[in-house]
């Protein structure tokens, strides 16, 4: 899977500029899929049909990811930014973005903050694109870019930018291609703008209309120095979700999910995560209600250009989805 997901967090696509990764995404679940549709918000769907009378499942991971749009370009070149999702500008200094056509930009700080020991404000942050006035400078009001990072393995860490969700996007397009046989019609849904809406899953979910639905990203864990006590930990299994800060898991999937686990001798952990949420939010809050859960890949340094995951939970992460794709 390393060359899949070299390929996919490598590729640019900010919240509401997914364009480049949906071609990727199509590229790879186009041979392995009965059905495939682009819905009106941009989201990718997938489907897998069931050959008994099965469920109806969607499989929700979000293809956007976090970044920056410029909101002013001053005399001398210099563009000002915001944010696409929860980007901080602690991680902000000295990182370079890029937008859709390849223009890099490289982030400063305002000079007049004399004391270096102190975190900047987010408004004291400027892009340079190498322009030397407003009218060559050739990123514009609106542009959208995205972080740059190399995707890097070192034993079984993986480590990328974009983490948060295309390896959630890996398992969905591993978990189709292993797929043979299942009582079920499966929706793989690559949904777009996750990091400042929700809102690709929500209209998806609303216009699959399934029977449970189940959201694979990211979770923060509990094992790096001084970090915020939680039970979850790089390398422990892929994390069944109980609660976060925008949703309590549907307990039957959530039990779903311990059950297949336990009976396949699948490592997992349990996940209260305490800041953050999911497509999983969205998803059960649609038409009358649709139970729905969320299968968390353990991840360090969630939100930054270097993202870390350990490659035996995206394995087994893929392994418990079949288990419960498999099974009546
Ligand atoms: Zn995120």
């Amino acid at each position: 899977m390393r060359q899949l997901i070299r390929k996919l967090v490598e590729t640019h696509g900010p919240s509401g500029a997914e364009e480049q990764i949906r071609a990727v995404i199509r590229a790879e679940v186009e041979p392995l899929a009965d059905e495939l549709r682009v819905d009106p918000l941009g989201s990718l769907v997938a489907r897998k049909k069931g050959n008994g009378d099965g469920q109806r499942i969607v499989l929700d991971a979000h293809m956007d990811e976090i970044g920056v749009m410029v909101t002013y370009v001053d005399e001398r070149g210099f563009a000002r930014f915001t944010r696409i999702g929860g980007v901080r500008a602690i991680t902000c200094v000295g990182a370079r973005v890029a937008f859709a056509d390849g223009t890099t930009g490289v982030i400063g700080v305002e000079g007049k903050q004399k004391d270096a020991s102190k975190i900047p404000q987010f408004d004291q942050l400027y892009m340079d694109v190498g322009a030397t006035d407003r009218d060559d400078c050739p990123v514009h009001v609106g542009d959208a870019a995205a972080f740059v990072r190399p995707f890097t393995a070192q034993g079984t860490r993986l480590i990328a930018k974009a983490m948060d969700d295309r390896i959630g996007c890996a398992v969905l397009i591993e978990t189709l291609r292993q797929l043979e046989r299942t009582p079920h019609d499966v929706y793989f849904v690559f949904a777009v703008q996750e990091e400042t809406t929700l809102s690709g899953a929500r209209t998806s979910t609303y216009g699959i209309d399934p029977d449970l639905a189940i959201a694979v990203d990211v979770t923060t864990t509990g094992d790096t120095p001084e970090s915020r006590p939680m039970a979850v930990e790089l390398g422990k299994g892929p994390a069944v979700k109980v609660q976060d800060s925008g949703m309590i898991a549907h307990p039957k999937v959530r039990d779903l999910l311990v059950e297949k686990a336990e009976e396949a001798g699948i490592p997992y952990q349990l996940e209260v995560l305490e800041r953050g949420t999911t497509d999983a939010a969205a998803m059960q809050l649609v038409r009358a209600g649709v139970p729905s859960g969320c299968l968390s890949i353990p991840c360090r340094y969630v939100h930054t250009p270097s993202e870390m995951v350990d490659e035996s939970d995206v394995g087994n992460g893929v392994q418990l989805l079949l288990e419960v794709l498999r099974s009546a």
